[in-house]
């Protein structure tokens, strides 16, 4: 609402501006026409007096003359005639200052304001027949004028005051409705947008520019909403084909984990089928066969379940527990490439939220990378512990107590070049087959979407240690 404020200060102030100047120039021409107005009034019965006076005069002498002043004036209330004397210094002395009526003497009519008394003086001269100058001084009271120009003062207040508030209740009701609401709508959606939210278009009625804002804004959402959801798309799809390879490689050791139990059904089978065991040793054979199936199944339904794609779902995981699962579903290629593996000691403590099936993938990734780069005899060890410290910046996060799971291998380690690369999607230095270049950017994915980030150690020749760092949530 600050823009409204100030759209309806710079109105107010505008029209108040406007009013003033309107209102000074009203009351200064006023002021003038009633000046006049007075000035004239006096001028013509000034006039017709001094015609009178001078025939009286000329006819019955000074004193009929000065009856005659008084008798045709006694009836006017705002407005007084005497006879003056300019020389007199006696009671018929004027009352301005004798410099200012110099013009009478070339026969002119004088008009003067008295600032003091509140009174405007006329002096109009007349010819009689005395040797003296004389004339007729008409006093006008200011009163009336000082009324009438109080009474104007106050209407043009009244008036400014009036224009001043209609505008500033308009400018407000229109602000409000047409700029601040709109804005604030506005606003409130590009924070929504910042957050990640593209969802509510927004609807604004109104055909005007913030209008339009509205509609690009709500385009701009949908195209985002699109590539967010090809993105979507694609990272699914990248995520899937590295669980597939990942499968793949577990798939050549699952067949030779299947050899051993499916040796046993057979043999037991065979005994079975040709009567060769009686008794109680029938239902032992039978007993191993389903006891071998079973073994058998809960493999493969280990790397189905791997295979899986399922939606995020977050809920209390065991990090030990979970470590050790992921040890015994990479077993038989650690076998193969001669390599021990070290799980993490089991601790009920180690807990946090996360999603079970892609923490199953980063730490599988992990392990079989670890192993891959260990030469046999190697040992891949996994631990976890809460640790106490801060994120990287990039992490943005004011958590202080993370889970740190470590992968460590006593393999070949990270050259330098390859280190500031190994994040990126297809970056591999396997060999064709052996290596797509996605596990470790569809793990830091995974790892950045819990909240944390992936962390690595290496010296060449020594080995390296991945450590996925992972808030502990509301485990
Ligand atoms: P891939 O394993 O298919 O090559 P990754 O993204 O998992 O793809 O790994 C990328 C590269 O990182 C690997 O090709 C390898 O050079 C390097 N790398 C990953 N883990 C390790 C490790 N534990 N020791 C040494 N190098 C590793």
């Amino acid at each position: 609402m600050r823009l409204t404020r100030k759209f309806i200060a710079a109105l107010v102030i505008g029209v108040a501006l406007v009013a003033l100047i309107q209102g000074y120039l009203d009351y200064q021409r006023e002021r003038d026409v009633f000046d006049r107005q007075m000035r004239g009034e006096a001028a013509a019965l000034g006039r017709a007096l001094a015609r009178g006076v001078a025939h009286v005069w000329q006819r019955d002498g000074e004193a009929a003359a000065r009856e005659f002043l008084e008798t045709a004036t006694s009836k006017r209330e705002s407005l007084q005639a005497r006879w003056i004397w300019l020389d007199a210094k006696d009671r018929d002395e004027p009352r301005a200052p004798r410099e200012e009526l110099g013009d009478m003497d070339s026969g002119n009519i004088v008009t003067l304001r008295d600032k003091t008394r509140r009174v405007l003086f006329t002096y109009i001269p007349v010819e009689v027949p005395e040797r003296r100058r004389g004339g007729l001084e008409i006093a006008q009271s200011l009163e009336q004028f000082d009324q009438y120009i109080s009474t104007s003062l106050r209407s043009q207040i009244i008036g400014s005051a009036s224009a001043v508030t209609i505008a500033a209740l308009l400018a407000l009701a229109l602000g409000v409705v047409f700029i601040g609401r709109p804005i604030n709508r506005l606003a409130e959606k590009a924070r929504r947008v910042g957050t990640g939210d593209l969802s509510g278009p927004l609807d604004l009625k109104q055909r005007d520019e913030l209008g339009e804002l509205a509609t690009e804004i709500n385009l701009m959402c949908d195209r985002l909403a699109d590539e967010q959801k090809a993105r979507e798309t694609a990272t699914e799809q990248l995520r899937h084909a590295d669980r597939l390879t990942t499968v793949g490689k577990l798939a050549s050791g699952l067949a030779h984990e299947l050899g051993t139990p499916l040796n046993v059904v057979q043999g037991r089978a065979k005994l079975i089928a040709e009567r060769e065991v009686e008794g109680q040793d029938v239902e032992d054979s039978a007993r191993i066969v389903v006891e071998q199936a079973e073994r058998m199944t809960a493999l493969i339904r280990q790397l189905l379940d791997f295979a899986r794609p399922r939606a995020l779902h977050k809920a209390p995981v065991n990090v030990t527990t979970l470590g050790a699962r992921v040890c015994q579903l990479v077993a038989t290629i650690a076998k193969t490439a001669n390599v021990t593996l070290d799980p993490p000691p089991a601790d009920e403590t180690l807990r946090i939220s996360a999603d079970d099936g892609q923490l199953t993938q980063v730490l599988t990734n992990l392990v079989v990378n670890g192993i891959q780069a260990t030469p046999p005899g190697g040992t891949v060890a996994l631990a976890a512990r809460f640790v106490e410290q801060a994120a990287p910046p990039y992490v943005e996060s004011d958590e202080q107590t993370w889970m740190a799971i470590s992968v460590r291998d006593t393999g070949i380690g990270l050259e330098e070049a390859h280190r500031a690369r190994i994040f990126e999607p297809f970056f591999t230095t396997k060999e064709v087959g052996m290596g797509t270049g996605l596990g470790l950017s569809v793990s830091w994915g995974l790892v950045r979407e819990h909240g944390g980030w992936i962390d690595v150690q290496s010296t060449p020749g020594q080995g390296s240690t991945f450590t996925v760092y992972l808030p502990r949530g509301a485990a």
